[in-house]
């Protein structure tokens, strides 16, 4: 049976001389992975190789007893010049692919979360050109958050994640645990090994998400320090990813 999806490429890796193997995230299906059958011939059925972080049309059989799907057509969508010349939003999006792939499961359907990534994408695109580091980053930081509730793994970011005491401007220290799943506070923060601590801006700005757009690049570099940390904590491994994006705090 063939399948017609909205999908956006999240990995693509060399198979053969002539094919490639590309993960998709599809909006209607969720993640699959399919063999693109002759894809790096000049003709093919996919107007070339298929690019990650391209987005188009799929159609796909499903192999029942084999692990791959077999992808026979692929539309891309013309698109995505601007990301590409700009070098700290290409690697934020391949940051947002990386994630994606590593945090859904295969044929588990995020309508929103494919909505979402779309949108970020797109917005990436439009701005690469003219956009600040920072505007980029704030970018790639609502979208994390965005991922991590849409797959059930959203840190409790306004209270304490143990006690549940709510955060306010007289926390005099902050932190963040990734095996409490939240902020803890300074009574707290004892039981939890993995805590870093955060600044207060920092700890507002994941309380309040709208606060994220005005916040100073340092306080994101912070946010997305904090971000990292719980990827690495989730994943188990540091994302591959994260060094081309993620500052080094002093
Ligand atoms: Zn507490």
């Amino acid at each position: 049976m063939l399948t017609k999806d909205r999908a956006i490429c999240i990995r693509a890796v060399d198979y053969s001389e002539t094919s490639q193997v590309v993960t998709f995230f599809a909006r209607l299906t969720g993640k699959i992975s399919a063999i693109a059958k002759g894809s790096k011939r000049a003709k093919s059925a996919f107007d070339g190789p298929i690019e990650v972080l391209s987005l188009g049309e799929i159609v796909f059989s499903d192999a029942v007893e084999e692990k791959l799907a077999v992808l026979t057509e692929y539309q891309q969508r013309p698109g995505r010049g601007g990301l590409r010349k700009n070098l700290f939003a290409l690697d934020s999006a391949l940051f947002a692919a990386e994630l994606l792939n590593r945090l859904t499961h295969d044929y588990d359907p995020h309508l929103v979360l494919f909505d979402q990534f779309a949108q970020f994408l797109e917005d990436l695109d439009a701005q690469a050109t003219t956009a600040r580091r920072c505007d980029i980053l704030v970018r790639l930081i609502l979208f994390q958050l965005a991922l991590l509730h849409e797959v059930g793994l959203r840190p409790v970011l306004n209270a304490c994640a143990n006690c549940q005491r709510p955060l306010a401007s007289d926390w005099r220290e902050c932190y963040f645990s990734s095996s409490a799943n939240g902020l803890t506070c300074r009574d707290c923060e004892m039981s939890f090994p993995d805590r870093v601590r955060i600044g207060a801006q920092a700890a507002n700005c994941l309380a309040n998400v709208r606060q994220i757009t005005g916040a100073q690049e340092n306080t994101l570099d912070e946010i997305e320090h904090v971000l990292v940390h719980h990827f690495t904590e989730t994943l188990g491994h540091v994302p591959k990813m994260a060094r081309h994006v993620h500052k080094k705090l002093r």
